[in-house]
């Protein structure tokens, strides 16, 4: 099982299973989501992934013109989950 959650603790993940898939990315989007030069991504199952709090969604529409939405802690900002592709 693997848990974690944003830096203020407010917003918590738990996953009970195996990711399907997992790999980096280094679009746009996800340097300016991560600050960093790619981020680190997993694939899951939503019917073992577990959200408490109240994340904060952001939407757009991504340079490859997909429409994404991502959460974020409301009170400390950190980027939580991207839950579609
Ligand atoms: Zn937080
Ligand atoms: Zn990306």
């Amino acid at each position: 099982m693997a848990v974690g959650g944003c830096f203020c603790g407010k917003v918590r993940i738990q996953y009970s299973g195996q990711p399907i898939a997992s790999g980096l990315c280094y679009c746009l989007d996800c340097r300016k989501l991560t600050g960093s030069a790619y981020s680190y991504n997993f694939i899951v199952d939503n019917t073992q992934l577990t959200i408490t709090g109240s994340p904060k969604e952001v939407a757009k529409t991504s340079d490859s013109g997909n429409h994404i939405r991502n959460y974020f802690c409301p009170d400390c900002g950190l980027y939580m989950i991207r839950p579609e592709l």
